[in-house]
């Protein structure tokens, strides 16, 4: 069911909620942000609630501080951060509830950001007291936090009942327009690049994507557990023995769709710059850390052909060359077909950049876990808990 978007709220003299994700990377101490990646991506969404004439309330997680207030995880340097990329000021809430808070709710054109939500236990328990008190400093709510919407938390699901109406930021709308039409009715062909360390991270998503893409590649550490179920030969590489068994069930229900890899580089040490070689069957006491030439050439033709592309995880010790062939070729591939093409969050992100495509992808998702439990076919909570349109 499609769901309210922001731009169908009237927010003119409104106080609106924005649950942003402004869980930035802060240097040790954490007086200074080492990337504003995060904030920068909810500008569009804090701007254009600004010229509707809101005042805004705005909050985040940062960190675990485990429900205790602790100010190496506070989100002042947020604000200060935030204030220079707005050109306005924007006030710091010295917690997230309570008369103090309440007293600063902010007029239209004014910016408040409340305290890291975390540094209460109630926000990760979804405590309805506590979310009642969050959605009493609103009229209405928005949430902007793709990358914490796989979470039943009282921001992101619970203070939604005490509002009248709950809409998706223009972030969270990208964020669900790309990974809704590249899984639902998606162009075809459609494929399917996964790779990463581990199978057991990823068994939903394959046996969701199994029901729609017509390929599916495998590569990255995933592929030996696979591998492995075939029989042959993975040597010293990483495999989860104990997913051997389902492996094998998943590599008989995707028969064909199901492409692995055919050749490999090995090596003796996992280390960059490390002595290796091309080989179709992985000798003894080796490590496979990245697909082979043959493999690239198999899943870029296969890419080329695409007219949709999902790709989650890396094919190889991509932080570590000469290991980061396999991915930076798939990388190119992809921007190279011309397909709406879908990247995940986290790893698959640094993957793209350090491939050096990032811009010829149609969406880098801002949400590592929330973009698999998408793909896995799960509804998120923090979307589902939104106003249908
Ligand atoms: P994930 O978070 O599951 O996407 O996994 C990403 C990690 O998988 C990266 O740190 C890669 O270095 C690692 N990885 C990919 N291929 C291999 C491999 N062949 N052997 C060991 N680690 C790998």
């Amino acid at each position: 069911m499609p769901k309210l978007s922001i731009r169908d709220l009237d927010l003119k003299g409104k106080r609106l909620f924005i649950r942003v994700d402004f869980n930035v990377p802060l240097a040790p101490g954490g007086q200074e942000i080492t990337s504003d990646k995060r904030i920068k991506a909810s500008l569009p969404t804090i701007k254009y609630a600004l010229e509707q004439g809101a005042g805004l309330v705005l909050a985040s997680h940062l960190g675990r501080p485990k429900g205790k207030p602790n100010p190496e995880m506070s989100l002042k340097p947020v604000a200060a951060r935030l204030s220079e990329l707005l050109g306005r000021p924007v006030k710091m809430a010295p917690d997230c509830i309570g008369p103090e808070v309440e007293a600063m709710k902010p007029a239209p054109g004014e910016v408040l950001l409340l305290e890291n939500l975390r540094f209460h236990p109630e926000e990760e328990k979804n405590d309805p007291e506590f979310a009642r008190k969050l959605a009493a400093l609103c009229d209405l709510y928005v949430n902007d936090a793709f990358g914490s919407a796989h979470r039943a938390h009282a921001s992101t699901v619970g203070m939604i009942q005490f509002v009248p109406k709950a809409a998706a930021g223009l972030l969270m709308d990208k964020e669900l327009e790309y990974l809704t039409k590249a899984t639902r009715n998606p162009e075809r062909p459609c494929v399917a690049i996964l790779g990463g360390a581990k199978v057991s991270d990823k068994i939903e998503v394959i046996q969701n994507l199994a029901k729609f893409v017509d390929r599916l590649l495998i590569g990255g550490a995933m592929a030996y557990t696979f591998l492995k179920a075939q029989g042959r030969p993975t040597g010293k590489s990483l495999v989860e023995d104990d997913k051997v068994g389902l492996a094998g069930e998943l590599l008989a229900s995707l028969g064909s769709k199901l492409m692995l890899p055919a050749d490999h580089v090995v090596a003796a040490e996992l280390k960059e710059g490390a002595e290796c070689q091309v080989v179709e069957a992985i000798p003894e006491g080796m490590l496979g850390l990245d697909i082979g030439p043959k493999t690239v050439a198999a899943f870029s033709a296969e890419i080329a052909k695409a007219r949709t592309i999902i790709w989650n995880g890396p094919m190889g010790v991509f932080e570590k060359p000469p290991f980061d062939k396999g991915t930076v070729a798939v990388g190119k591939a992809v921007a190279a077909s011309g397909a709406v093409s879908v990247v995940g969050g986290g790893d698959s992100e640094k993957a793209v950049k350090s491939a050096g495509v990032a811009d010829k992808i149609s969406h880098i998702s801002t949400g590592g876990g929330a973009s698999l439990e998408f793909l896995s076919g799960i509804e998120l909570p923090g979307v589902a808990a939104l106003t249908d349109k």
